[in-house]
């Protein structure tokens, strides 16, 4: 199964919650490949001991068709998960592709290649509605949205609901959205109360029944390349990325 985690907004958890969700599902022995569609590169940065040593990344193969995905999928520091690395040139891919009547497939072709290998694929993307984002929306069977528990939550949402119709109605008709995931979550105060509700009224029962809580942990945890998972196995994350992944594990069965 192929899962985008996807928000243009940036800020709200999509690379952590990209890196956490793996490196569980890798952890749970299940075969796992984290597909970094990010220029920036955050999710690469986070698990790949010194990126910068390769010299190709995902731009190359989604622009070049003789470039094999292989050549740049690596082991990543989590254990058991791998990665195909983004970079920087990553920023080149909407003007290299200009004008190219495939240019929102490159992904899904890319990866037709090593899918029947992982059992799950998860699709990091940029904080935009740009080319790289639709290539991941093609690409997948399920999204993910990220939603941080914030006054400001819902702006935007519309914009990205339209685009994922958008995809459902032209290219990918079983495209769905497997959850929404209330992150960044601080259960004292009273405004994540109302955020919450909030989204709830918007998105009904595609939330996920657990939330993210706001957490020094998790926000550390890529800084020494590791997950939450390793590093730091008795906290709150480690509990509420587990049971985000048995939601997503159970709702994909259905
Ligand atoms: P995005 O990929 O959507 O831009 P990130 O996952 O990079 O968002 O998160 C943005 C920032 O917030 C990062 O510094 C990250 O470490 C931090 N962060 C994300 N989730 C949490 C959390 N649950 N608790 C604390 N910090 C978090
Ligand atoms: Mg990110």
């Amino acid at each position: 199964m192929i899962i985008a985690i996807a928000n243009q907004k940036g800020g709200v958890g999509k690379t952590t919650t990209a890196l956490n969700v793996s490196a569980a599902l890798a952890f749970m022995g299940k075969n796992t490949l984290l597909v970094d569609t990010d220029p920036q590169g955050h999710s690469t940065v986070s698990c790949v001991n010194d990126p910068h040593r390769y010299g190709k990344s995902l731009y190359n193969v989604m622009v070049n068709r003789q470039e094999k995905i292989e050549n740049i999928i690596v082991k990543s520091t989590i254990p058991g998960l791998d990665v195909a690395i983004s970079k920087i040139s990553m920023a080149k891919l909407e003007p290299s592709l200009l004008g190219e009547i495939d240019g929102h497939f490159r992904l899904k072709d890319v990866l037709e290649n090593v899918k029947k290998k992982y059992k799950f694929i998860i699709i990091d993307t940029p904080p935009t509605l740009g080319l790289l984002t639709l290539n991941a929306l093609v690409a997948a069977d399920a999204i993910i949205i990220p939603i941080q528990s914030s006054y400001l939550c819902l702006e935007g949402t519309d914009d990205l609901l339209e685009t994922i119709d958008k995809v459902k109605r032209v290219t990918n008709t079983n495209l769905r959205i497997i959850g929404v995931l209330i992150t960044l979550h601080d259960k004292r105060t009273n405004i994540s109360k109302d955020v919450v509700k909030r989204i709830k009224k918007v998105f009904g029962k595609k939330v996920f029944n657990t939330y993210i809580s706001r957490s020094v942990k998790l926000e550390e945890s890529p800084a020494y390349k590791e997950s939450i998972f390793t590093y730091a196995p008795y906290s709150v994350g480690v509990l509420q990325y587990k049971k985000v992944v048995e939601e997503i594990i159970r709702r994909a069965k259905n």
